[in-house]
């Protein structure tokens, strides 16, 4: 079918500037004329109120967005769209990676693809489709991808809850080749073990590797460091293998097994505890021991209604975290959710900060490694603030 034959979505008057401004989602409201007898996720023709064409999206009856925009020029979207979209993509992050590492290979909407995401694990990939359009054109992108990619496996792990909102089940299934249970990458020198089909996501947050590494390089041999939310061990390995002290903190049994498991790998010595970073702060005694302590919860705040118990979260575990942190000690405070902003964030450090009468410096701010692109045009593309914060 050519692109030119879909069913037109008309828009309300004005409404289709900021799609030419390259920003991808129509939401609800945006809506003149529904395209009629359209299935759930098949392409239509985005128009302005005169009728000329805007951009081919793909359309989400169901969910807020309605219409997510694929492309700006009217052109098929066939296999071979979708196969220069990968190769932008991977020219976007400097060509192939290094066979054995992990990278995210395509980030939704910032790589013009929306809701599809691809996580390479050395040889294989793990995609999560988010929305109705990426899951009826499963079979067309699915043959790009091993086409550009050509990967031992490819995983799917659509079973996060925003699928619900779009009317989709929740799956995990292999789509290609075979993918082990568990998967071993080289993340800077360290090997670290990947289960693709039980860790959060697609299993592992490699969109924190470039502060990873950041802070390898500033912390000292010798520092104590606290790794609260550690995960896997992240940050906690990498300030053991620069010399420090290290104690690691997460609240799930699985992931302080497997940060155990990265170390002893690795021939790093650092400690792991089960606990909830909270109760584990508040249990401390007040000793000032730590140099660092890394702060990188989850993002608690998925809907906007939840941004103000997200800053008291991230107000809680500074002021918390301050009687146990040494005069000029560091702390990396992280907040992964769009919904709570970098003004928001910065409060909570200096309200906590002033609370505990500290004074203290914004050393450097960080964001999400480059293999998470930030479209300028789509604020969304941009989630993770990182704060390196010396206290007084
Ligand atoms: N810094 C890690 C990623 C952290 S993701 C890395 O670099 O890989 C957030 C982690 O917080 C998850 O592992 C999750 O299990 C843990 N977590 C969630 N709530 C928690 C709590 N209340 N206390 C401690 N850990 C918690």
């Amino acid at each position: 079918m050519s692109a030119s034959a879909a069913p037109n979505l008309r828009l309300k008057p004005g409404r289709h500037r900021k799609l030419r401004s390259f920003y991808p989602w129509v939401q609800r409201e945006e809506v003149a004329a529904h395209p009629l007898g359209v299935e759930p996720g098949e392409v239509v023709r985005v128009v302005d109120e005169d009728g000329a064409f805007v951009a081919l999206a793909s359309y989400s009856p169901k969910a807020r967005f309605v219409a997510r925009v694929l492309s700006l020029e009217d052109e098929p979207i066939d296999a071979a769209f979708f196969r220069r979209r990968f190769e932008q993509a991977l020219a976007r992050r400097g060509g192939p990676s290094p066979k054995d590492e992990g990278r995210r290979e395509v980030f939704s909407e910032a790589d013009l693809l929306p809701g599809l995401i691809v996580d390479r694990y050395g040889e294989h990939l793990v995609v999560q489709v988010r929305n109705q359009g990426m899951e009826r054109a499963r079979e067309r992108w699915l043959a790009a991808l091993l086409e550009a990619h050509s990967p031992a496996g490819v995983l799917e792990r659509s079973d996060m809850e925003g699928r619900l909102e779009e009317g989709l089940e929740r799956v995990v299934l292999e789509l290609a080749g075979s993918v082990p249970e568990s998967l071993e990458i080289d993340e800077d020198g360290l090997r670290l073990a990947i289960e693709p089909r039980r860790g959060p996501k697609t299993g592992y947050y490699l969109d924190q590797r470039a502060n990873r590494a950041k802070f390898e390089a500033l912390v000292r041999p010798g520092e104590d460091v606290l790794d609260l939310f550690c995960f896997t061990g992240g940050f906690a390995l990498r300030a053991a293998r620069a010399g420090a002290r290290v104690r690691g903190v997460d609240v799930l049994p699985e992931a302080v097994a497997a940060a155990r498991e990265n170390a002893a790998r690795n021939g790093l010595e650092a400690e792991f505890e089960q606990a909830n970073a909270f109760d584990y702060l508040q249990a401390q005694e007040p000793e000032g021991r730590y140099n660092w302590i890394v702060l990188d919860p989850p993002a608690i705040a998925k809907s906007s209604s939840k941004r103000a118990s997200l800053k008291w979260a991230i107000w809680k575990l500074v002021y918390h975290g301050l009687p146990v942190l040494r005069t000029g000690g560091r702390m990396l405070v992280c907040n992964c959710a769009y919904q709570l902003g970098w003004e928001a964030t910065l409060e909570a450090v200096r309200l906590a900060a002033s609370d505990r009468g500290r004074r203290c410096w914004i050393e450097a701010i960080t964001t999400q490694s480059s293999d998470h692109p930030y479209l300028a045009q789509f604020p969304e593309s941009l989630y993770l603030k990182c704060l390196w914060v010396r206290f007084e």
